[in-house]
């Protein structure tokens, strides 16, 4: 299935989220995203480095068990993203934007699901039940 709606959730996350861009290190990055991957029971086999002029935030590779962050380091809301697409084995569809919301519920909070929530009706994300 092509992914429909990337650009869409790339753009209601970024109004949702546009005062909380704080990078914390690669490394803390790992470290959160290996204690949340263990919350959800994700298998994990390798956190590695993007290569330096990637244009994108981070990268999940469900297939291979694995996600990247370029070296500059990580937010908590992209490490959501990334851990969506582990549990929805998906790219950017319903489902996932169902998991996103439900990391972004119990690791960020719930005033960040609902702003995050609000930005995806606004662009017209459809959102799946889990
Ligand atoms: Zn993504």
């Amino acid at each position: 299935m092509i992914d429909f709606q990337q650009y869409k959730v790339y753009s209601a996350e970024r109004r949702a989220f546009a005062e909380h861009n704080n990078l914390m290190s690669w490394r803390e990055a790992a470290v959160l995203t290996r204690e949340w991957a263990k919350v959800w029971g994700i298998e994990l086999r390798a956190i590695n480095v993007l290569s330096e002029n990637s244009k994108w935030g981070g990268q999940a590779s469900p297939w291979n068990k694995s996600i990247c962050y370029p070296s500059r380091g990580a937010t908590r809301w992209i490490i959501a993203h990334e851990l969506a697409h582990h549990l929805a084995n998906d790219r950017h569809g319903p489902v996932f934007c169902a998991w996103y919301l439900r990391l972004v519920q119990n690791h960020i909070g719930k005033y960040a699901d609902e702003t995050l929530r609000k930005e995806m009706i606004k662009e017209g994300v459809q959102i799946g039940t889990l």
